[in-house]
């Protein structure tokens, strides 16, 4: 087992509260959530992040984005979300297994980033 906390929530090693899983990626709320809504899907595959990901992986982040939609609506972000991939120092990317953040409302969300 690596030391990564997503590939060790994926095996169930960790607990999590699982929204979806089938054989590419696995689901879970964030255990902080910054929005009502807020859930993670990362590939049940080790991938660092969108900055080392390979044209290997295209299949795989395809049907994740595909499933966005799906899994939002399940959640009750029925009217629109975001979706946050951060990457690497520059993004503030915080765990080093590749995620999507789904976030959603009731309400709109903030307008993208704060300009500093
Ligand atoms: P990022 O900054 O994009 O790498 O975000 C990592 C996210 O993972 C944060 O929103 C954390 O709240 C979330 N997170 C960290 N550990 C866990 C965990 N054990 N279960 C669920 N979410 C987690
Ligand atoms: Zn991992």
């Amino acid at each position: 087992m690596t030391d990564c906390i997503f590939c060790k929530i994926v095996a169930g090693a960790i607990p999590s509260r699982k929204v979806y899983e089938d054989g590419d990626m696995f689901a879970f709320h964030d255990i902080n959530p910054a929005t009502p809504v807020h859930f993670l899907i990362v590939p049940k595959k080790h991938i660092d992040s969108l900055a080392t990901a390979t044209d290997d992986d295209a299949r795989v982040l395809g049907r994740m984005m595909a499933m966005a939609g799906r899994l939002a609506k399940q959640e009750g972000a029925t009217d629109g979300f975001r979706t946050i991939v951060n990457t690497g120092r520059v993004g503030r990317q915080d765990v080093y297994h590749l995620h999507i953040h789904i976030l959603g409302g009731p309400n709109p969300l903030p307008r993208m980033i704060a300009k500093e």
